[in-house]
């Protein structure tokens, strides 16, 4: 070992200059992704035994944890008992205590006479003696060796072939004492006292040896509300970078423009909808680019609102866009759009991959001449080849598509506001986190005099009585959507007993409702019969519209008030919840059927939140909570540090308190450059590099 390095330890010293660590360990520490002393100290234990130091076994007390050593004077197997029970007696020099074992034959081929161990647990009186049940026990090979207390006690590691649990532990208790010296505090005491917040040395030292629950609960939180606050000081750092160094147009928002846009709409704005306007209004009268995200359930009257925002970006001559995921809600965007601004001054088109040639070279110049105002169009064709003369409102309707990457790569070439629409409601928990840098505006009511929607679970048995209830509904003239998992059977390679739409529409259309108007839409036709039969659905010149989950993205009929979704427990609950936003749009009220056969339990727990609630935001939390924070927030994936202890999830209060920590501190010491934010400072540029631009503003 290399003492003098030895003597200058840092937390980047490497692994193998660490005390207990020569060569060897080094190798099998850089496997368990260990390779300097910062990040054994972060190697953190994934379990931890209690256990008191041994005592003789006549100071054993009935029902107390302890551990005794003992020698194994008889042992005993049933293997034919019920479970299998493994007996041993041991006895030390004040007495003798049993010890049983139920499902023992493990316990058989390490324990006979003459072997001593350690053993605790919680011995109880069973027939006038102590005895322990299942206790934990170790072989100490020979007598004369001083057993280590600690070996079943204390923190336990993930560990390797090559590298145990016990050699991890050891290594972290060489080195222990110097954690003091070695772990730079953040904070000062007040913050600390006013945070519940052990120091941070300490919180190391009692994560890997700690005496008690306790004294774990408070290392874990220390330690926990770090790492949040460290990835909510990056988006902190990042949303200011984003508005001080990108200049954007401030817009004007009069009493006599307001009274103007507002005249647009054939109805008073709901109270949800005033508040969301007028934070927007407040964000877009500042020079900084707004990065705002307005979510709201479909049918919640977002267009309206991104409508008032555009005809606002107008009236303050600039232009906007408004973007959508497919070319069908571009379309649908429009439509409404039209039907808002009919003999409107203002200047606006519909830009799809179906205008070429000349028409479109024309429109593409009066946009880069600025004659258009507003551009609706998809947001692969908006970001590709469109120039705008001055370009100060983008509006993005992601619906559940939510890109992340999309937002960025628009940026870079404009300077525009950004107001982003979500029709998936995003649990609170993913607004702080993966979408932490965007201000937040939610519209939770949806426009008055909307029918309610039923939503039930049908059984097998229960089919025909499903039919003739939705061709009671036909024959009063409403519509109805049939949704399938795939579209085509045959044509599928995977074996599954899935329903397809293509083979169902026959069904339906000739044996089941042959008296009504039966259409098929699915993502394989091409997109003019697409759009041709969806023109003759919103006309009610077909009665039902057989479909794949296409039909989750935007489409706006009223009358359409029943929807059956077919091997519903297919799906996932945020897709179910996305389709069921279909109906329940008009005045009537609307039914929304789920066939399902089903005994899986995640599956029947998903049936019954979509029966039980209507609440998108709920329904949301649910998933989060039935997929985990894994699958739908990865913090690389965001540039931000992983997480080793925190989850959003269960530490949502910590994260909380973690979140208005950094923001406060940023608010402060932009830059961190106050000498009191030094530890801080560097540990965030160690973590993040130069993804955050920490380092540009220093
Ligand atoms: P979203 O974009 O959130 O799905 P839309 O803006 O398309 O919702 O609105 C859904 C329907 O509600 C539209 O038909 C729209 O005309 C209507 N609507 C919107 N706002 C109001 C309102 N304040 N009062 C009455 N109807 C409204
Ligand atoms: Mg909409």
């Amino acid at each position: 070992m290399d003492s003098k390095k030895q003597n200058n330890l840092e937390l980047d010293t490497p692994i193998q200059f660490v005390k207990g660590v020569g060569p060897a360990r080094a190798k099998a520490s850089a496997e368990l992704g260990i390779h300097t002393l910062y990040d054994m100290l972060e190697y953190f234990p994934r379990d931890y035994n209690f256990m008191p130091s041994p005592v003789k076994i006549d100071q054993l007390k009935p029902n107390r944890v302890a551990t005794v050593i003992g020698l194994v004077e008889q042992t005993d197997f049933n293997r034919f008992g019920r479970p299998p029970i493994f007996k041993a007696a041991i006895a030390d020099d004040t007495g003798i205590c049993q010890l049983i074992w139920f499902h023992g034959a493990y316990v058989q081929k390490m324990l006979e006479p003459g072997k001593t161990i350690m053993v605790s647990g919680k011995p109880a009186v069973y027939k006038n003696r102590l005895q322990f049940t299942n206790p934990k026990f170790i072989v100490i090979e020979s007598p004369a060796d001083d057993p280590d207390p600690d070996v079943l006690a204390g923190a336990v590691y993930p560990a390797s072939a090559k590298l145990s649990s016990r050699q991890i532990k050891n290594i972290i208790h060489k080195n222990i004492d110097k954690f003091p010296d070695l772990i730079k505090e953040y904070y000062d005491r007040d913050f600390l006292k006013k945070n519940e917040l052990i120091d941070r040395a300490k919180a190391f030292k009692w994560i890997h040896d700690p005496k008690d629950d306790r004294q774990l609960a408070q290392a874990k939180r220390r330690l926990k509300h770090d790492e949040l606050f460290l990835m909510q000081l990056g988006i902190a750092l990042r949303r200011y970078k984003h508005r001080h160094f990108s200049p954007a147009t401030p817009f004007k928002c009069t009493d006599a423009v307001d009274s103007r846009i507002r005249k647009r709409f054939p109805f008073l704005l709901t109270e949800d909808q005033n508040n969301v306007i007028n934070q927007i209004v407040e964000d877009l009268a500042k020079p900084v680019p707004a990065n705002r995200l307005l979510q709201g359930d479909v049918g919640s009257g977002k267009t309206v609102v991104a409508l008032y925002a555009a005809l606002l970006a107008v009236a303050n001559k600039t232009q906007a866009a408004i973007m959508a995921p497919t070319e069908i809600l571009a379309n649908q965007h429009f439509i409404s759009i039209e039907r808002y601004l009919k003999n409107s001054k203002v200047k606006r088109t519909l830009i799809t991959g179906g205008i070429t040639g000349k028409k479109r070279t024309e429109l593409l110049k009066q946009i880069s001449s600025g004659q258009i105002d507003i551009v609706v169009g998809t947001i692969a064709l908006v970001q590709e080849d469109i120039e705008f003369k001055n370009l100060g409102l983008v509006v993005i309707d992601e619906q559940h598509k939510f890109g992340v990457h999309q937002r960025a790569k628009l940026r870079k070439d404009h300077c525009p506001h950004c107001l982003v629409m979500t029709a998936t409601p995003i649990p609170r928990t993913l607004t702080m986190t993966a979408f932490g840098d965007l201000d937040v505006s939610t519209i939770k009511n949806p426009p008055p005099g909307r029918g309610k929607v039923v939503t039930r679970w049908v059984q097998p048995h229960d089919r025909d009585a499903a039919y003739d209830f939705i061709r009671q509904r036909l024959k009063a003239k409403k519509q109805a959507y049939f949704v399938y998992p795939r579209i085509d059977a045959e044509s599928d390679e995977k074996q599954t007993d899935l329903k397809a739409a293509i083979q169902e529409h026959k069904v339906l259309s000739r044996k089941i409702f042959p008296e009504f108007r039966v259409a098929l839409l699915h993502g394989q036709m091409n997109s003019e019969k697409k759009n041709e039969t969806m023109r003759q659905f919103r006309s009610k010149k077909i009665d039902i519209l057989v479909s794949t989950i296409v039909i989750e993205v935007g489409l706006d009929v009223p009358n359409a008030t029943i929807m059956v979704i077919e091997n519903a427990n297919n799906f996932g609950l945020a897709q179910l919840h996305q389709l069921r936003g279909r109906i329940g749009r008009g005045q009537s009220n609307s039914y929304c059927l789920l066939f399902a056969d089903t005994e899986n339990e995640a599956a029947i727990s998903r049936l019954e939140i979509m029966t039980r609630s209507n609440d998108g935001f709920e329904i949301s939390e649910h998933d989060l909570k039935l997929r985990g924070p894994g699958e739908l927030f990865s913090a690389r994936q965001h540039g931000l540090p992983d997480l080793k202890l925190a989850n959003i999830i269960d530490d949502f209060e910590l994260l909380n308190l973690a979140r208005i920590n950094a923001f406060e501190l940023v608010k402060n010491d932009p830059t961190l450059s106050k000498p009191q934010h030094k530890n801080i400072r560097s540990t965030l540029i160690k973590k993040f590099g130069d993804k955050i631009g920490l380092a540009d503003i220093a």
